[in-house]
């Protein structure tokens, strides 16, 4: 196996992976509709819950070919039923895509903004639930990766539930890396793609979420053809097959991450990940800059970093500079304040983190950056 050119990705994914998990993608031609390729999508969607701790009696998997984002529509336009309305727990711009989706759809809902960098405060959540008896589902994102921020979702869940509404999560950024467990943290459904937390390839994202609100949501209104939760379910349930041509080579790269996800362990490839981000914040501070989100609320996976008062600072020219030499950084996604990210995400470590600080240190004195950074305040 010739090794793969590595690339040290801390965008907020795709993630680094490993040349196995590459290769795997190289197989025989083989048409999805044969048994042999049924038999594969079987272990693979008890697997997902299984990162989850769900009981696979009660909870099930719903594969689909898409990006991370198509989970989030697929989940608020089946899971609500008529005359109810949406409530999306927004302090990011992850958030914000669900309530794009909700103006998509024309569904009503209610956007409970708080600001980017604070936690949203329970009470009001609860306020706006007893003032709405008609909230029929809650969506909020775990780790909002515009910010790295996490939201206390075991919280929210527990208050969905107080008032009878079902509770989805994004989980896009945090499955397969912060232990989550489905039923102790109140999720109804999280969510993910493979190329973030599992690292695999692109182009397979799935929703694991309660097996009798899939199918209690047979009856609610249908209003998407090819993201509808029941839908693709029941096809599972009846062939073992997606409804539609699934993404192949990246289902095989994506057997091979959880083989290797399983060999590291939950726990081993959470430290391992917050060794990383630990190196991330040290290197940071050791250069003086500042990030959004307090220590104790960071979900130790994205730094979010705030733009230095020093005119030299070319985001694009330090990125330029690092990217010619394998290190992937990354702009942020706040409207109000400038800043980039890096992330703690992929098939990196401790080492990759401090040779990329030597490389990114450089890139700064070269273009003229003073540091420590300075900050006008
Ligand atoms: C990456 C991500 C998504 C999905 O983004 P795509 O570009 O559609 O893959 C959704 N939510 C969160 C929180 C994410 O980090």
């Amino acid at each position: 196996m010739e090794p793969v050119k590595r690339n040290v990705l801390l965008n907020p994914g795709p993630s680094t992976t490993t040349d196995t998990v590459k290769y795997a993608q190289v197989v025989p031609d083989i048409c999805p509709r044969e048994k042999e390729f049924a038999g594969l999508m079987k272990g693979l969607r008890e697997d997902l819950v299984k990162v989850v701790h769900g009981d696979l009696q009660k909870y099930t998997s719903v594969i689909f070919c898409g990006s991370g984002t198509l989970n989030i529509d697929v989940c608020i336009n089946s899971l609500l039923d008529k005359d109810k309305k949406v409530l999306v727990v927004n302090n990011g711009a992850y958030s914000s895509r669900a309530v794009e989706i909700c103006e998509g759809y024309g569904l009503p809902h209610i956007d409970l903004k708080f600001p980017v960098d604070q936690l949203p405060d329970l009470d009001k959540i609860e306020e706006t639930l007893k003032a709405n008896p008609d909230i029929g589902l809650i969506h909020t994102t775990h780790n909002e990766t515009g910010t790295g921020i996490l939201n206390p979702i075991r919280e929210i869940g527990a208050l969905a539930h107080k008032y009878g509404a079902i509770f989805t999560v994004d989980t896009t950024s945090s499955y397969a890396m912060i232990p989550i467990d489905i039923e102790k943290d109140n999720i109804d459904f999280c969510m993910a793609s493979a190329q973030k937390g599992l690292m695999s390839m692109t182009g397979l994202s799935f929703v694991v979420g309660n097996r009798a609100i899939i199918e209690k949501s047979k009856d609610f209104p249908r209003r998407s053809y090819y993201c509808n939760l029941f839908l693709q379910y029941d096809c599972f349930e009846k062939t073992g097959e997606m409804h539609f041509t699934p993404p192949v080579q990246t289902i095989y790269a994506t057997l091979q991450a959880i083989k290797e996800y399983k060999a590291e362990g939950e726990e081993a490839k959470w430290a391992r990940h917050t060794r990383v981000f630990n190196a991330i914040c040290d290197g940071l501070d050791r250069l003086g800059f500042k990030q959004v989100i307090k220590p104790e609320w960071r979900s130790g996976l994205v730094a979010s970093v705030i733009y230095p008062d020093d005119p030299n600072f070319s985001f694009e020219k330090v990125h330029d500079y690092c990217y010619d030499r394998g290190f992937t950084i990354y702009p942020g996604k706040i409207a109000s304040t400038k800043t980039f990210r890096l992330c703690a995400l992929g098939a990196i470590d401790k080492k990759d983190i401090e040779d990329f600080f030597g490389v990114f240190e450089q890139a700064l004195k070269e273009t003229g950056v003073q540091i420590p950074v300075i900050y006008k305040d």
